[in-house]
């Protein structure tokens, strides 16, 4: 089955697959669902989402060396591109809004993390 939404496409958008030199840019594992949740937070936020980093499988530099599997492995975070903490918070604030169960954010160097691990409790954190 066809893993897209109106907006996300991991066969348009490498930056949705994992992008270690195994898989590059070639593997996507993100659930139907995780898109769905960030379609409609795009549909929120009412402008384009630059998609950073989606799907990582457990050989890529940054899940490298976790002791559980990541969010971005099982396929249910994506990071966004944002310019500053003013983009950051609209970003946020359009999860919240969506209403689609967001389990937990962050705020890095260029990007936000949105998560839907549900497994793992509400939480934030910052890189
Ligand atoms: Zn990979």
């Amino acid at each position: 089955m066809k893993i897209e939404t109106k907006n996300f496409n991991p066969e348009s958008d490498k930056m949705l697959n994992c992008s270690c030199e195994k898989c590059a840019g070639k593997i996507c594992k993100i659930t139907q669902d995780t898109l769905n949740k960030v379609q409609k937070i795009r549909d929120v936020y009412g402008h384009p989402l630059i998609v950073t980093s989606g799907y990582r499988c457990k050989n890529h530099p940054a899940e490298a060396g976790k002791s559980s599997e990541g969010s971005h492995q099982k396929g249910v975070a994506v990071d966004f591109k944002c310019l500053n903490g003013y983009d950051a918070a609209r970003i946020i604030r359009a999860a919240f809004d969506a209403d689609v169960g967001l389990c937990g954010f962050a705020y890095g160097p260029g990007f936000v993390h949105l998560d839907f691990d549900d497994e793992k409790g509400f939480r934030t954190w910052r890189y």
